[in-house]
């Protein structure tokens, strides 16, 4: 996104809210502390971005953020950050999260970030996968945090994960994993261009 500009757009707590946007949206999703956050600002390229609109205890928003672009000045690219889920139940995660995944036809693809060192997906994560199976929607397995992981055991845990997410999801799994680590910023071209590749732009 290197000719791109990120700006945060809002917060939504009900759908009229983000209904005006009509880009190709990409969401990203996973347990609390994944490193969703940081993975988010690499994408964007912003650091500050995300963590301003981070607000804690926040647990059924969504925060939108806009790429623009000189060809595309009012926002080429919707993305957004969906609220940390693993501390709670799936009904206190909400009903609009549900809503937002079942109804957004904007919705191109979802990253799943799964935390390689934990080296395989939570009760939450499967749950979360029963929906976006439920409701069509492409997603995408993104493991997080790889400069904790030697290449050998990525690669089994990569593995691992992928069957697994398939077994629940076979139609909405994307049958490819991207390896990505913040703090060596591996994997961020790779989502950048999935990105691309499937917003069509
Ligand atoms: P979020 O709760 O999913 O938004 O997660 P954050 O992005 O806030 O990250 C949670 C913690 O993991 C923070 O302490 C980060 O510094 C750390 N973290 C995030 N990404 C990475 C990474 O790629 N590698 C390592 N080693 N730590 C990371």
């Amino acid at each position: 996104f290197s000719q791109r500009d990120a700006k945060f757009l809002f917060t939504a707590t009900k759908p009229e809210q983000y209904k005006r946007l009509s880009n190709p949206e990409f969401t990203f999703a996973g347990r609390s502390n994944v490193g969703k956050s940081s993975l988010i600002s690499a994408v964007l390229r912003s650091q500050s971005l995300v963590k301003t609109s981070k607000k804690p205890g926040h647990t059924s928003t969504l925060n939108f953020f806009g790429l623009t672009s000189s060809t595309y000045p009012e926002s080429a690219i919707t993305v957004v950050d969906m609220p940390g889920y693993g501390f709670r139940s799936r009904d206190d995660w909400g009903q609009f999260i549900m809503e937002y995944l079942s109804t957004r036809k904007e919705l191109k693809r979802v990253f799943l970030l799964v935390e390689a060192k934990v080296g395989e997906l939570k009760t939450t994560d499967l749950s979360f996968l029963e929906l976006v199976e439920q409701y069509n929607v492409p997603t995408q397995l993104l493991l997080t945090k790889t400069d904790k992981l030697k290449r050998t055991d990525l690669n089994i845990v990569s593995a691992k994960v992928l069957r697994a997410a398939m077994d629940v999801a076979p139609t909405a799994v994307v049958p490819e994993v991207i390896c990505c680590s913040y703090k060596t910023k591996v994997g961020v071209d790779a989502i950048q261009e999935a990105i691309l590749r499937a917003s069509g732009v």
